[in-house]
Protein backbone atom coordinates (compact mmCIF):
# COMPACT_ATOMS: atom_id res chain seq x y z
CA UNK A 1 0.00 0.00 0.00
CA UNK A 2 1.46 3.36 -0.82
CA UNK A 3 1.23 6.23 1.23
CA UNK A 4 -1.68 8.19 -0.16
CA UNK A 5 -3.50 4.75 -0.03
CA UNK A 6 -2.41 4.47 3.55
CA UNK A 7 -3.53 7.96 5.03
CA UNK A 8 -6.75 7.22 2.68
CA UNK A 9 -7.75 3.89 4.99
CA UNK A 10 -6.37 4.54 8.30
CA UNK A 11 -7.81 8.18 8.08
CA UNK A 12 -4.46 9.19 9.90
CA UNK A 13 -0.63 10.12 8.70
CA UNK A 14 2.06 9.73 10.15
CA UNK A 15 4.94 12.89 10.61
CA UNK A 16 7.30 11.19 8.47
CA UNK A 17 4.33 10.80 6.29
CA UNK A 18 3.66 14.79 6.13
CA UNK A 19 6.88 15.49 6.05
CA UNK A 20 6.95 13.98 2.42
CA UNK A 21 4.42 15.10 1.00
CA UNK A 22 4.92 18.52 1.89
CA UNK A 23 8.61 18.21 0.80
CA UNK A 24 7.78 16.16 -2.74
CA UNK A 25 8.89 17.17 -5.88
CA UNK A 26 6.57 14.14 -7.68
CA UNK A 27 3.95 14.89 -9.63
CA UNK A 28 2.80 11.88 -9.62
CA UNK A 29 2.13 11.63 -6.30
CA UNK A 30 0.87 15.12 -5.43
CA UNK A 31 -2.01 13.97 -8.28
CA UNK A 32 -2.89 11.32 -7.22
CA UNK A 33 -3.29 12.84 -3.33
CA UNK A 34 -5.61 15.09 -5.27
CA UNK A 35 -7.40 12.71 -6.72
CA UNK A 36 -8.21 10.79 -3.57
CA UNK A 37 -8.97 13.74 -1.87
CA UNK A 38 -11.63 14.91 -4.84
CA UNK A 39 -13.10 11.16 -4.55
CA UNK A 40 -13.36 11.39 -1.07
CA UNK A 41 -15.29 14.88 -1.39
CA UNK A 42 -17.08 13.82 -3.97
CA UNK A 43 -18.34 10.08 -1.80
CA UNK A 44 -19.61 12.74 0.89
CA UNK A 45 -21.20 15.85 -1.20
CA UNK A 46 -21.13 14.86 -5.13
CA UNK A 47 -19.63 18.04 -7.21
CA UNK A 48 -21.99 20.20 -5.02
CA UNK A 49 -20.33 23.52 -3.30
CA UNK A 50 -21.92 25.09 -0.40
CA UNK A 51 -21.83 28.51 -1.06
CA UNK A 52 -21.79 30.71 2.23
CA UNK A 53 -22.78 34.77 3.03
CA UNK A 54 -20.19 36.32 4.60
CA UNK A 55 -20.55 39.59 6.18
CA UNK A 56 -17.85 41.02 7.96
CA UNK A 57 -19.82 42.97 10.67
CA UNK A 58 -16.64 45.22 12.09
CA UNK A 59 -12.99 46.08 11.53
CA UNK A 60 -12.50 46.98 15.51
CA UNK A 61 -10.23 44.68 17.56
CA UNK A 62 -9.42 44.52 20.98
CA UNK A 63 -6.47 41.72 20.40
CA UNK A 64 -3.47 42.26 18.76
CA UNK A 65 -2.77 39.43 17.05
CA UNK A 66 1.14 39.69 15.05
CA UNK A 67 -0.34 38.87 12.72
CA UNK A 68 -3.35 40.67 11.45
CA UNK A 69 -3.98 44.10 9.80
CA UNK A 70 -7.00 44.35 12.36
CA UNK A 71 -5.09 44.14 15.52
CA UNK A 72 -5.71 47.16 17.47
CA UNK A 73 -1.46 48.40 17.26
CA UNK A 74 -2.25 49.04 13.98
CA UNK A 75 -2.85 53.00 13.86
CA UNK A 76 -3.05 52.65 10.07
CA UNK A 77 -6.24 50.24 9.77
CA UNK A 78 -9.87 51.58 8.80
CA UNK A 79 -12.16 50.81 11.55
CA UNK A 80 -15.64 50.58 10.74
CA UNK A 81 -19.10 48.56 12.51
CA UNK A 82 -22.05 47.96 10.34
CA UNK A 83 -25.64 49.29 11.89
CA UNK A 84 -28.12 46.12 12.94
CA UNK A 85 -29.98 47.51 9.48
CA UNK A 86 -26.86 46.95 7.27
CA UNK A 87 -26.77 43.67 8.65
CA UNK A 88 -30.21 43.23 7.86
CA UNK A 89 -29.78 44.26 4.60
CA UNK A 90 -26.80 42.58 3.90
CA UNK A 91 -29.41 38.96 5.08
CA UNK A 92 -31.91 40.30 2.70
CA UNK A 93 -29.74 41.11 -0.36
CA UNK A 94 -28.12 37.50 0.31
CA UNK A 95 -31.28 35.98 0.54
CA UNK A 96 -33.07 37.06 -2.03
CA UNK A 97 -29.92 35.85 -4.33
CA UNK A 98 -30.53 32.52 -2.80
CA UNK A 99 -27.98 32.13 -0.09
CA UNK A 100 -29.33 30.24 2.93
CA UNK A 101 -26.21 30.55 5.35
CA UNK A 102 -25.26 33.62 6.78
CA UNK A 103 -21.63 33.92 8.05
CA UNK A 104 -21.09 36.77 10.27
CA UNK A 105 -17.35 37.48 10.61
CA UNK A 106 -15.46 40.32 12.77
CA UNK A 107 -12.96 41.42 14.99
CA UNK A 108 -13.18 40.96 19.10
CA UNK A 109 -15.20 44.34 19.19
CA UNK A 110 -16.93 44.91 22.73
CA UNK A 111 -19.40 47.17 20.81
CA UNK A 112 -20.94 43.74 19.49
CA UNK A 113 -21.84 42.61 23.51
CA UNK A 114 -24.18 40.02 24.30
CA UNK A 115 -27.52 42.55 23.62
CA UNK A 116 -26.70 43.50 20.96
CA UNK A 117 -25.46 40.50 19.48
CA UNK A 118 -28.46 38.28 20.48
CA UNK A 119 -30.85 41.17 19.23
CA UNK A 120 -29.40 40.76 15.63
CA UNK A 121 -29.45 36.72 15.83
CA UNK A 122 -32.85 36.98 16.98
CA UNK A 123 -34.08 39.00 14.33
CA UNK A 124 -32.55 37.29 11.83
CA UNK A 125 -33.78 33.66 13.01
CA UNK A 126 -37.43 34.91 12.99
CA UNK A 127 -36.94 36.20 9.50
CA UNK A 128 -35.37 33.62 7.61
CA UNK A 129 -36.04 30.30 9.80
CA UNK A 130 -34.43 28.24 6.65
CA UNK A 131 -31.36 29.79 6.97
CA UNK A 132 -28.34 28.77 9.19
CA UNK A 133 -26.17 31.60 11.19
CA UNK A 134 -22.73 31.12 11.52
CA UNK A 135 -20.94 33.56 13.62
CA UNK A 136 -17.11 33.99 13.55
CA UNK A 137 -16.92 36.31 16.78
CA UNK A 138 -13.23 35.10 18.17
CA UNK A 139 -13.25 34.54 21.89
CA UNK A 140 -16.67 34.85 24.21
CA UNK A 141 -17.15 33.28 27.72
CA UNK A 142 -19.03 30.35 27.47
CA UNK A 143 -22.49 32.22 29.14
CA UNK A 144 -22.07 34.94 25.77
CA UNK A 145 -21.84 31.13 23.74
CA UNK A 146 -24.50 29.99 25.06
CA UNK A 147 -26.82 32.81 24.85
CA UNK A 148 -26.34 33.31 20.75
CA UNK A 149 -27.23 29.68 20.48
CA UNK A 150 -30.19 30.26 22.58
CA UNK A 151 -30.41 33.71 20.21
CA UNK A 152 -31.00 31.09 17.03
CA UNK A 153 -27.19 30.60 15.90
CA UNK A 154 -26.63 27.54 15.11
CA UNK A 155 -22.14 27.47 14.03
CA UNK A 156 -19.11 29.17 15.02
CA UNK A 157 -15.74 28.93 13.54
CA UNK A 158 -12.91 30.00 15.55
CA UNK A 159 -9.42 29.22 14.11
CA UNK A 160 -7.21 27.09 16.62
CA UNK A 161 -4.52 29.33 14.64
CA UNK A 162 -1.95 26.20 15.89
CA UNK A 163 -2.22 23.27 18.19
CA UNK A 164 1.40 23.75 19.55
CA UNK A 165 1.25 26.26 22.78
CA UNK A 166 4.58 27.40 21.88
CA UNK A 167 4.11 27.96 18.42
CA UNK A 168 0.92 29.72 19.73
CA UNK A 169 2.59 32.08 21.36
CA UNK A 170 5.23 33.38 19.32
CA UNK A 171 2.17 34.63 16.91
CA UNK A 172 -0.19 36.23 19.85
CA UNK A 173 0.81 38.64 22.58
CA UNK A 174 1.21 37.24 26.02
CA UNK A 175 -2.52 38.26 27.29
CA UNK A 176 -3.67 35.57 24.80
CA UNK A 177 -3.66 32.27 25.73
CA UNK A 178 -3.40 29.11 23.76
CA UNK A 179 -5.13 27.28 26.83
CA UNK A 180 -8.17 29.59 26.31
CA UNK A 181 -8.71 29.21 22.90
CA UNK A 182 -8.82 25.66 22.94
CA UNK A 183 -11.33 25.89 26.25
CA UNK A 184 -13.37 27.92 23.81
CA UNK A 185 -13.75 25.60 21.20
CA UNK A 186 -14.49 22.75 23.42
CA UNK A 187 -17.66 24.66 25.52
CA UNK A 188 -18.47 25.77 21.59
CA UNK A 189 -19.02 22.15 21.14
CA UNK A 190 -20.50 21.18 24.67
CA UNK A 191 -23.52 24.21 23.87
CA UNK A 192 -24.01 21.92 20.57
CA UNK A 193 -22.95 24.25 17.91
CA UNK A 194 -21.07 23.08 14.24
CA UNK A 195 -17.76 24.13 15.18
CA UNK A 196 -15.01 25.33 12.43
CA UNK A 197 -11.40 25.37 13.68
CA UNK A 198 -8.55 25.97 11.50
CA UNK A 199 -5.15 27.66 10.80
CA UNK A 200 -2.61 29.39 8.25
CA UNK A 201 -0.01 27.98 6.81
CA UNK A 202 3.13 29.12 6.31
CA UNK A 203 2.61 31.13 9.46
CA UNK A 204 5.43 32.26 10.87
CA UNK A 205 7.67 29.67 12.74
CA UNK A 206 5.37 27.05 11.73
CA UNK A 207 7.24 23.95 11.57
CA UNK A 208 6.25 20.24 9.90
CA UNK A 209 5.62 19.39 13.84
CA UNK A 210 3.24 21.88 14.67
CA UNK A 211 1.62 20.99 11.28
CA UNK A 212 1.72 17.54 12.36
CA UNK A 213 -0.27 18.80 16.07
CA UNK A 214 -2.30 20.77 13.80
CA UNK A 215 -3.69 17.60 11.70
CA UNK A 216 -3.97 15.50 15.06
CA UNK A 217 -5.86 17.95 16.66
CA UNK A 218 -8.17 17.87 14.06
CA UNK A 219 -8.51 14.15 13.79
CA UNK A 220 -9.13 14.16 17.72
CA UNK A 221 -11.38 17.43 17.73
CA UNK A 222 -13.48 16.14 15.28
CA UNK A 223 -15.09 19.54 14.18
CA UNK A 224 -17.26 20.24 11.17
CA UNK A 225 -15.84 22.90 9.20
CA UNK A 226 -11.61 23.56 8.90
CA UNK A 227 -10.96 26.75 7.91
CA UNK A 228 -7.16 26.88 6.07
CA UNK A 229 -5.61 29.37 3.92
CA UNK A 230 -1.97 30.75 3.11
CA UNK A 231 -0.70 32.98 6.04
CA UNK A 232 0.02 36.56 4.00
CA UNK A 233 1.70 39.36 5.84
CA UNK A 234 -0.52 42.52 6.76
CA UNK A 235 1.41 45.93 6.04
CA UNK A 236 1.81 47.63 9.48
CA UNK A 237 2.26 44.21 11.64
CA UNK A 238 5.24 43.04 13.03
CA UNK A 239 4.82 40.10 10.56
CA UNK A 240 4.79 42.58 7.53
CA UNK A 241 8.55 41.38 6.41
CA UNK A 242 7.42 37.82 6.27
CA UNK A 243 7.29 35.58 3.46
CA UNK A 244 3.67 34.76 3.04
CA UNK A 245 2.49 31.15 2.70
CA UNK A 246 2.68 28.80 -0.38
CA UNK A 247 -0.17 27.74 -2.36
CA UNK A 248 1.00 24.13 -3.08
CA UNK A 249 1.72 23.59 1.06
CA UNK A 250 -2.15 25.00 1.12
CA UNK A 251 -3.33 22.67 -1.57
CA UNK A 252 -1.66 20.17 -0.12
CA UNK A 253 -3.26 19.99 3.53
CA UNK A 254 -6.73 20.96 2.29
CA UNK A 255 -6.28 17.18 0.49
CA UNK A 256 -5.06 15.58 3.72
CA UNK A 257 -7.83 17.09 5.93
CA UNK A 258 -10.06 15.48 3.42
CA UNK A 259 -8.67 12.60 3.71
CA UNK A 260 -8.07 12.20 7.26
CA UNK A 261 -11.63 13.70 7.82
CA UNK A 262 -13.82 12.79 4.87
CA UNK A 263 -17.01 14.21 6.23
CA UNK A 264 -15.69 17.85 6.57
CA UNK A 265 -16.98 21.06 5.51
CA UNK A 266 -13.62 22.84 3.85
CA UNK A 267 -13.55 26.50 2.64
CA UNK A 268 -11.19 27.25 -0.50
CA UNK A 269 -10.56 30.73 1.27
CA UNK A 270 -10.50 34.21 -0.14
CA UNK A 271 -6.69 33.95 1.04
CA UNK A 272 -6.13 31.27 -1.83
CA UNK A 273 -7.51 33.49 -4.11
CA UNK A 274 -5.25 36.20 -3.47
CA UNK A 275 -1.87 34.76 -4.04
CA UNK A 276 -3.20 32.26 -6.94
CA UNK A 277 -5.60 33.94 -9.55
CA UNK A 278 -7.35 29.93 -9.83
CA UNK A 279 -7.00 29.71 -6.12
CA UNK A 280 -10.10 28.51 -4.71
CA UNK A 281 -10.70 26.70 -7.85
CA UNK A 282 -7.63 24.70 -7.24
CA UNK A 283 -8.65 24.47 -3.62
CA UNK A 284 -12.02 22.42 -4.76
CA UNK A 285 -9.91 20.43 -6.99
CA UNK A 286 -8.05 19.76 -3.62
CA UNK A 287 -10.88 17.73 -1.89
CA UNK A 288 -12.65 21.69 -0.57
CA UNK A 289 -16.57 21.99 -0.83
CA UNK A 290 -17.79 24.98 0.59
CA UNK A 291 -17.12 29.08 -0.56
CA UNK A 292 -17.95 32.04 0.69
CA UNK A 293 -18.60 35.06 -1.43
CA UNK A 294 -18.92 37.83 0.16
CA UNK A 295 -22.05 40.26 0.69
CA UNK A 296 -20.69 43.01 3.01
CA UNK A 297 -21.43 46.42 2.11
CA UNK A 298 -18.97 47.14 -0.95
CA UNK A 299 -18.28 50.37 0.62
CA UNK A 300 -16.52 48.39 3.50
CA UNK A 301 -15.06 45.37 1.95
CA UNK A 302 -11.41 46.77 1.49
CA UNK A 303 -11.25 48.28 4.85
CA UNK A 304 -11.82 44.57 6.68
CA UNK A 305 -7.76 44.16 5.61
CA UNK A 306 -6.78 41.44 8.13
CA UNK A 307 -3.79 40.62 5.08
CA UNK A 308 -2.50 42.87 2.25
CA UNK A 309 -4.12 42.37 -1.23
CA UNK A 310 -7.70 41.16 -0.87
CA UNK A 311 -9.08 40.31 -3.47
CA UNK A 312 -13.26 40.76 -4.45
CA UNK A 313 -13.47 44.10 -2.55
CA UNK A 314 -15.01 45.81 -5.33
CA UNK A 315 -17.78 43.82 -6.32
CA UNK A 316 -21.65 43.93 -5.16
CA UNK A 317 -22.83 41.11 -3.75
CA UNK A 318 -24.85 39.62 -7.10
CA UNK A 319 -21.17 40.11 -9.11
CA UNK A 320 -19.37 38.17 -6.21
CA UNK A 321 -22.00 35.54 -6.31
CA UNK A 322 -22.31 35.11 -10.18
CA UNK A 323 -18.40 34.99 -10.41
CA UNK A 324 -18.36 32.78 -7.75
CA UNK A 325 -20.88 30.25 -9.60
CA UNK A 326 -19.03 31.21 -13.23
CA UNK A 327 -15.84 29.86 -11.64
CA UNK A 328 -17.14 26.76 -10.06
CA UNK A 329 -19.12 26.19 -13.21
CA UNK A 330 -16.57 26.03 -15.52
CA UNK A 331 -14.19 23.69 -13.94
CA UNK A 332 -17.38 21.13 -13.49
CA UNK A 333 -19.00 21.87 -10.13
CA UNK A 334 -22.23 23.44 -9.13
CA UNK A 335 -22.99 25.63 -6.52
CA UNK A 336 -25.91 25.12 -4.26
CA UNK A 337 -26.86 27.88 -1.67
CA UNK A 338 -29.28 25.77 0.60
CA UNK A 339 -28.46 25.54 4.32
CA UNK A 340 -25.36 22.40 3.47
CA UNK A 341 -25.32 21.28 6.97
CA UNK A 342 -22.69 18.59 7.81
CA UNK A 343 -23.17 15.18 6.75
CA UNK A 344 -21.93 12.67 9.14
CA UNK A 345 -21.58 9.08 7.04
CA UNK A 346 -19.42 7.11 8.63
CA UNK A 347 -18.87 4.89 5.83
CA UNK A 348 -17.52 7.77 3.74
CA UNK A 349 -14.63 7.93 1.62
S1 LIG B 1 -6.94 37.72 14.12
FE1 LIG B 1 -8.99 38.23 14.89
S2 LIG B 1 -8.68 38.48 17.12
FE2 LIG B 1 -6.65 38.62 16.18
S3 LIG B 1 -6.33 40.82 15.82
FE3 LIG B 1 -7.22 39.97 13.93
S4 LIG B 1 -9.41 40.29 14.09
FE4 LIG B 1 -8.52 40.52 16.15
Amino acid sequence: MDIIDNIRQTRDITREQLATILATDDDTLVERLRQAARDTADAVYGNKIFMRGLIELTSHCKNDCLYCGLRRSNRTAVRYRLTDEQIYECCATGYNLGFRTFVMQGGEDGWFDDTRMCRIVRTIRQQYPDCAITLSLGERSRESYQALYDAGANRYLLRHETASPEHYARLHPAEMSWQHRMDCLQALKEIGYQVGCGFMVGSPYQTVDTLYADLQFIRSFQPQMVGIGPFIPAHDTPFADQPHGKVSDTLRLLALIRLLHPCVLLPATTALGTLHPQGRELGIQFGANVVMPNLSPAEHRKDYSIYDNKICTGEESAECRACTEGRLRRIGFESVVDRGDYRNRPACG
